[in-house]
This record gives structure tokens, C-alpha cells and sequence, in this order.
């Protein structure tokens, strides 16, 4: 690292994980900035969500490093628990708790005074246009609206990081441009790093500061979108992107 530049807020390095004496994480390294997102693009079964998982701390690497903002936190010895990580997570299934309100969702895991947590409350729900909501229970909101509410939950704490699962592949169609454009604007105002695993090309060019391209394990491709969808690295890569649209 150059003497006097910050550090990015998430970095792996050569992670690597084998399952059955296959490597389906296969050296994959990356950095990421606070505020940057890096969307992890390929097709199913290329070690996208375990590459995620290793990071959260829910997976254990064969070999390779997690850095946050330069400081270790996971190799082979030595494993911050996933609790102390300051990341935010959501997936496709984004499960809200069912017995607790909106409000109580996204307080859910806050720390501070009663009137602090419900100002962060506020403040968020507001932020996703569902101020109206704070007292509903999730049962009462569309598929749209929980996702929201789940985004709010996720960010609530101020994640150093944000770890994104295929996050709209559950809404339709109809609802999903929007949503990907709300999130991205209130993921930039946060200021995490975000990391956003999916397998639609089209998410990642809408999405994504950077765009890792991977396939069987591997990293094959990084760069910014356009870069990447205009200058494919190779053949596969060309299939991948002409398949979808
Ligand atoms: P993606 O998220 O890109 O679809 P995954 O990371 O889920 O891919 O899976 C990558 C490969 O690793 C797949 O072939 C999957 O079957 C395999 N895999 C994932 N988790 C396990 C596990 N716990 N045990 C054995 N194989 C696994
Ligand atoms: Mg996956």
C-alpha cells in the first residue's frame, strides 16, 4: 500500500475454498472502497455466494485473507466472529421477522437509547418511503415493500460493509428497476462497501461501480461495466452477457 492512501474497506486476497476436492472458490481476490460497489457477476454454481459467505464469517476459507479498512480479520488461524464484523447482509430470501413490526424490525440488533434507535428508525423508514409503515406488521406489506423494510433493517446498524446475495431476484419484473435504483441510491448515501453477488449482467451494468466477472471459482475479468460488457475478456464471457439480453 502507497504511504499515505486509506486503506479499502474490504480487501480478500487468494481466497480459496474446497468442497469434495473441488475448489469452488478457486484465488479469488478483490478490494473494495467505502461508498463503491462491486457487483460479483457470473452464472449459478461459479462460488459467488460462498466467495460471500466466506467473507460474512458463516464460511471458513481453505487459505486466503479478509482485511477491513487494512486490518486483518479472518485467515486460516485467526477468525473474527461474524456478529463482530460490522457487516450487513441480505439475500434473496430476506426473511423479516414476522412477530415484530416494521419499527421493531429494523431496530432489531441496534444499540443505544430508546430514543436514539428510534430516530435511525425513522430516519431510514422515511428514507425508503415507508414512514407510513413504522407500525404495520410484515404479512401487511407487499413482497416490494418487505424488501424495503429489509434494506432499512440491514443498514440500520451503519455496516461497515454490505454484502448483497441476489437481493431482487424474489420481486418481479415490475417492481424490480425501481427498487435496484432506490437501493443503490441509499447504499451510496450509507457510504458501506457493498458487495452485490447476482448472475444478471443487466444488474451488474445497472448497478455496479466495478464489475467482477466469475466463472468456475475463478475471477476471469474485472473492470469497470463498460469496460467489461464492450471488451469481454474471452469467448465465455461474450456467451454470458449476449445470453441475457
Ligand atoms: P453460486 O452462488 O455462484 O451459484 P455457490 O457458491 O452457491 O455458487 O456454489 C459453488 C459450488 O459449490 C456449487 O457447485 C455448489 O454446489 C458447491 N457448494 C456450495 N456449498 C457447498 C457445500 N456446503 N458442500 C458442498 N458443495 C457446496
Ligand atoms: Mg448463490
Amino acid at each position: 500500500m502507497n504511504a499515505g492512501q486509506t486503506p479499502p474497506r474490504l480487501e480478500i486476497r487468494n481466497l480459496v475454498r474446497v468442497f469434495d476436492g473441488r475448489r469452488v472458490v478457486d484465488d479469488v481476490s478483490l478490494h473494495i472502497r467505502a461508498g463503491q460497489v462491486t457487483c460479483l457477476l457470473g452464472p449459478s454454481g461459479c462460488g459467488k455466494s460462498t466467495t460471500l459467505r466466506m467473507i460474512a464469517g458463516v464460511e471458513m476459507q481453505d487459505s486466503g485473507e479478509i482485511y477491513v479498512d487494512g486490518k486483518l480479520i479472518c485467515d486460516t488461524v485467526f477468525r473474527v466472529p461474524p456478529e463482530r464484523r460490522a457487516i450487513g447482509l441480505m439475500f434473496q430470501d430476506f426473511a423479516l421477522f414476522p412477530h415484530l413490526s416494521v419499527a421493531g424490525n429494523v431496530a432489531f440488533g441496534l444499540k443505544g437509547s430508546r430514543e436514539e434507535k428510534r430516530a435511525r428508525v425513522e430516519e431510514l423508514l422515511a428514507r425508503v418511503s415507508l414512514g407510513g409503515h413504522i407500525d404495520s406488521y410484515p404479512h401487511q406489506l407487499s413482497g416490494g415493500e418487505q424488501q424495503r423494510v429489509a434494506l432499512a433493517r440491514a443498514l440500520a446498524p451503519r455496516p461497515r460493509i454490505m454484502l448483497m446475495d441476489e437481493p431482487f431476484s424474489g420481486l418481479d419484473n415490475r417492481l424490480r428497476d425501481g427498487i435496484r435504483d432506490d437501493t443503490l441510491a441509499l447504499l451510496k448515501e450509507e457510504d458501506a462497501a457493498v458487495l452485490l453477488v447476482t448472475h444478471e449482467p443487466e444488474e451488474a451494468m445497472r448497478m455496479a461501480d466495478e464489475i467482477a466477472l466469475m466463472r468456475g471459482g475463478r475471477i476471469v475479468q474485472q473492470g469497470a461495466p463498460y469496460n467489461v460488457y464492450t471488451r469481454p475478456a474471452d469467448r465465455a464471457a461474450v456467451a454470458f452477457f449476449s445470453d441475457i439480453n
